[in-house]
């Protein structure tokens, strides 16, 4: 369902993706694990089409997304944090990409309504972003980025801004809601013990290159490499 194939990433003289391989079923939940600086979040940009690969390509349900502008792929996203807009409510962030995409008033106001009750957050329309905490601000960036139905929810470290015990309890919810739609996502992070924890499989990033990838148990049981054993926690 989502292909990538010979992917490559130079900035100028520098490498950063180094000829990255992987396909997943449709609805996955897989992440990209790695330490800072190994390439992941570069490659979930190519994905979204923020960045363009140096050679390479992306499949997505069979299409060629490669050379499709961001816009055209069908996709939701949430990154880091405060990526709400500030000066639209939260129904309005909601309503967003559905008011792009032609969707009349009524069946927005619906949607909206119905994301919220997903979330948790149900009677929130009217809050603006300030008046809610980190915690809440993101779950409502999730409810942006799948109200349109995307084909792949993309997550860009969307936890690392939040403190631990509200990181944990909103990666469960996230992946509760994941499993309940069935959407495919590809979750950034450079936290194993989040990875472990969230994913069907897991593709670990080292230096550019991609050194094992397989289910959480595989990746820790019998890693293929030295630095994942390090980097999953077994040797130290
Ligand atoms: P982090 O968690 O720190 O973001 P990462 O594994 O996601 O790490 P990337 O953000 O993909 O890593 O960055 C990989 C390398 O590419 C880094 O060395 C970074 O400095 C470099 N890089 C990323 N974007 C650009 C850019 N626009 N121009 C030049 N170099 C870049």
């Amino acid at each position: 369902f989502l292909e990538v194939s010979n992917l490559v990433k130079s900035f100028g003289t520098n490498t950063v993706v180094k000829g990255v391989n992987f396909a997943f079923e449709k609805g996955e939940f897989i992440s990209l694990l790695g330490p800072s600086g190994c390439g992941k979040t570069t490659i979930l940009r190519m994905i979204a089409g923020f960045e363009r690969p140096t050679s390479g390509s992306i499949r997505v349900d069979g299409e060629d997304l490669t050379h499709l502008k961001p816009n055209q792929r069908k996709l939701g996203m949430v990154f880091q944090a405060y990526a709400l807009f500030p000066n639209l409510t939260v129904g309005d962030n909601i309503a967003f990409g559905l008011k792009i995409a032609g969707m009349p008033a009524e069946q927005r106001r619906a949607r909206v309504e119905e994301m919220l009750k997903l979330i948790g957050l149900p009677g929130f329309e009217k809050r603006f972003p300030y008046e809610m905490s980190g915690g809440q601000q993101q779950r409502v960036a999730l409810a942006r980025a799948i109200a349109p139905k995307p084909r792949l929810l993309l997550l860009d470290e969307p936890l690392s801004a939040l403190d631990a015990k509200i990181r944990v309890s909103l990666r469960e919810e996230i992946r509760a809601i994941q499993q309940d739609l069935g959407i495919t996502t590809v979750f950034v992070t450079h936290d194993q013990e989040e990875a472990m924890s969230i994913s069907d499989r897991i593709v670990v990033m080292n230096a550019g290159n991609l050194d094992q990838m397989g289910s959480p148990h595989e990746i820790y049981n019998r890693p293929s490499t030295r630095f994942v054993a390090t980097f999953v926690g077994q040797l130290n």
